[in-house]
């Protein structure tokens, strides 16, 4: 792969409404990123390996829980720094970017929210460090936009509860210490229980042949009659509303990785339209080229502005679910056409290795499809103007 030459842009001066402390953590995680992710990212993706050697990094630039208090080990940042951060590494990979968004929202967050005090002092301060890694099963083989249907249950059998089930395309599986898995109880509600790799009956084999986020590991959660002790059960919030206040908070990061990808994207391909020479200019001299990068740096512009107003109302603890849907799919989907796009700007060049763009362009086909997909935030939106439930 070619040296990491990547300069952001930053087309409406954004730069101006972040904090001194903003910028600071976002060159920090930006300079992490040029010097431990760029150099090993491609062969990671070619071998389908998740790069552990990275994950001290992780916990270091604070993306392991950075808005989780520090008196639990996590970053105690602000919305908007966790999101910077999270644009960073996934300007690197939306794999990597997907680990870290796991760790912070989907594992530490509900240890956070709804744990009782002493699961928080037993998990936050390894899980932000990256001493021990965590997986978030709720999607199941035949429930995946409609988790409410989960089949995955607990039985109360007295001084435990007794586990069955399994979970299907869960990140981070391969390799996670601990597992907080939704499944339901004998009267149907659903709960979040911490599992720890090690307990008899769980298993966690990895699903192969993936085309897209290759340097991310993804596997399955498996139960057979699994003895979960008592104290794991996360007691302070029940029902689907739980693990969707998780998703909430990973899709609001997604919102902002989403456009790293994008700017990663789009600097490849503005550097190599000055360079690329085709009758005797250089490409992005031709009006239909930079039709497509006036495009790109407008949807970029656009999703930054986006992602910065929601952060603020984040900050505020104002942000509806429904505005978090709506930033998720639009930067998602800004970012994957400018990924098409980009690669098709590299000619030939744009489908090998050499270039970040098609790696960037399989991964955002996951990232527009996990955490709810394109159509089920639309859906989102439609129900939260009109009132209407589209959904069934
Ligand atoms: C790489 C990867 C990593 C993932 N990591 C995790 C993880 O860590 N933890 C986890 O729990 N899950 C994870 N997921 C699962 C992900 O969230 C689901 O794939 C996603 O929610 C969609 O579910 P599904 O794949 O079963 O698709 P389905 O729900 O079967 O949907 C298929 C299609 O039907 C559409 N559709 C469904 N319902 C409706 C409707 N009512 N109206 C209109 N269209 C509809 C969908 O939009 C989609 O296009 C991951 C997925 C991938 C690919």
């Amino acid at each position: 792969m070619k040296p990491d030459l990547f300069e952001a842009p930053d087309y409406y001066n954004i730069d101006d409404l972040l904090t001194e402390e903003h910028k600071l953590i976002r060159e920090a995680a930006r300079a992490w990123v040029k010097r431990d992710v760029s150099p090993i990212i491609e062969e990671a993706a070619q071998n389908a390996e998740f790069p552990k050697s990275i994950i001290p990094g992780l916990a270091e630039i604070g993306a392991f829980g950075p808005y989780i208090p520090e008196q639990y080990g996590g970053a105690g940042l602000d919305q908007i720094s966790y999101g910077l951060i999270m644009q960073e590494i996934e300007r690197g990979d939306s794999g990597v970017r997907s680990t870290a968004s796991v760790q912070s929202s989907l594992v530490m967050y509900p240890i956070w929210k709804y744990g009782t005090e002493a699961q928080r002092n037993k998990y936050l301060p390894k899980l932000a460090a990256g001493e021990w890694m965590g997986s978030f099963g709720l999607t199941e083989p035949d429930h995946g936009s409609n988790p409410a249907g989960m089949v995955t249950n607990f039985k109360d059998k007295g001084d435990h509860y007794l586990l069955n089930g399994a979970k299907l395309w869960i990140s981070n599986s391969p390799f996670c210490d601990v597992a907080v898995v939704w499944a339901k109880n004998e009267e149907g509600r659903i709960h979040g229980l911490i599992v720890e790799r090690g307990m008899e009956g769980f298993s966690t084999p990895e699903t192969h042949n993936k085309w897209s986020l290759r340097a991310s590991a993804t596997g399955e959660l498996i139960f057979q009659d699994v003895k979960v002790p008592k104290e794991n059960l996360l007691p302070n919030k029940s029902g689907l509303g739980a693990p969707l206040g998780c998703l909430d908070s990973a899709r609001y990061g997604i919102a902002w990785g989403a456009i790293g990808a994008a700017m990663d994207c789009y600097d490849t391909a503005l550097r190599y339209s000055k360079e690329r020479i085709q009758f005797g200019k250089p490409i992005g001299a031709f009006q239909l080229q930079q039709k497509k990068l006036a495009e790109m740096i407008t949807e970029i512009t656009k999703a930054q502005l986006l992602a910065l107003r929601l952060g603020q109302l984040k900050n505020e603890d104002k942000a509806t679910s429904a505005q978090i849907s709506m930033a998720k799919r639009n930067n998602v989907d800004m970012a994957l056409k400018i990924a098409r796009e980009a690669r098709q700007m590299l000619g030939g060049m744009g489908i090998t290795g050499e270039y970040p763009i098609m790696r960037h362009m399989m991964n955002l086909e996951s990232v527009i499809t996990y955490e709810g997909t394109h159509d089920i935030h639309l859906l989102i939106t439609g129900l939260d103007v009109t009132g209407f439930n589209a959904f069934k």
